[in-house]
């Protein structure tokens, strides 16, 4: 029956970033579904494991700062070691920085593009390597943002992050379908996090975002539980390279 293929009971899925925000929104949403969760966190793990447990699933945290990929071999030796496998990819840890563009460091240029989008690159090659040597395929979900299909403003970095996020979700499926791993993205539209705290504290962008919202409210962590749990079961094996907008209309007004 239908419902059985978004089952993910007995799955171990992999996410970064899952101590606040759409991240945990995530890691709880793939729980309630059946998964273990294996958190990647640099500042250890808070509340998430109690939200992931009080679902009935297991959690383990591994520390790591992924502004630096040498970190990412001992993430996916931890993970493998505490679950024995590997089944779903979430390139969730993301940060951004607002700067004029006229004035925009090259601090704050790499350090975005190291999180953001080389982790994620390299990130998914191990995690696909896993994946393949386990057989039976898998599923990486990365997190994109409204700004991989804009422009965006103050934040050249992020914007240039985010839309390699969607070429490379294309790349990877494109490479790795014949294998049985499905890549493709979650794109969130404007979300109340820590991400978009500055943006909802200027009273006129706040403003300004808001009213050409469609849904007329800005998304929260729960918004993403249904998309992710279809991106990552077997109700979506025919969806591949794709970077699904979990905007509240944003994109189609
Ligand atoms: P958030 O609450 O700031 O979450 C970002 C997460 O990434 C945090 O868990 C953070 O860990 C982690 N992280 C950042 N740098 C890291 C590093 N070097 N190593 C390990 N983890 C790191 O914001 P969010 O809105 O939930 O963001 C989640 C994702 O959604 C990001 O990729 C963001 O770009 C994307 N997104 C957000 C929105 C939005 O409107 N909020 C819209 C589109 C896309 P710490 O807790 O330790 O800082």
């Amino acid at each position: 029956m239908i419902l059985n293929a978004f089952n993910l009971q007995g799955k171990v899925a992999l996410i970064t970033g899952c101590n606040t925000g759409l991240g945990q929104g995530m890691a709880v949403g793939l729980a309630q579904a059946g998964c273990d969760v294996v958190g990647v966190n640099r500042s250890g793990a808070r509340d998430t494991p109690a939200l992931v447990e009080a679902a009935g699933r297991r959690f383990v945290n591994i520390d790591a700062d992924l502004m630096d990929s040498s970190a990412i071999p001992q993430v996916v030796e931890k993970a493998v070691a505490a679950f024995g496998r590997i089944d779903i990819l979430i390139n969730n840890a993301g940060i951004i920085r607002r700067q004029d563009a006229i004035e925009f460091s090259e601090q704050n240029w790499d350090d975005v593009m190291n999180v953001n989008s080389k982790t994620v690159f390299f990130m998914s090659q191990a995690v696909a390597r896993q994946f393949i040597s386990q057989g039976g395929g898998g599923k990486i979900i990365n997190i994109a943002s409204m700004l991989s299909f804009q422009g965006g403003i103050r934040v050249p970095s992020y914007t240039a992050s985010k839309s390699a996020v969607m070429g490379l979700t294309r790349l990877m499926a494109n490479e790795w379908a014949a294998h049985n791993i499905n890549v493709n993205a979650i794109a969130p539209g404007y979300m109340a996090t820590n991400n978009t705290e500055q943006l909802r504290n200027d009273e006129d962008r706040s403003q300004e975002i808001l009213s050409r919202i469609p849904a007329g409210r800005w998304g929260v962590p729960q918004d993403l539980m249904g998309p992710i749990v279809f991106l990552a079961s077997s109700a979506s094996d025919y969806v591949n390279g794709y970077t699904l907008a979990v905007d509240g209309g944003w994109l189609a007004r």
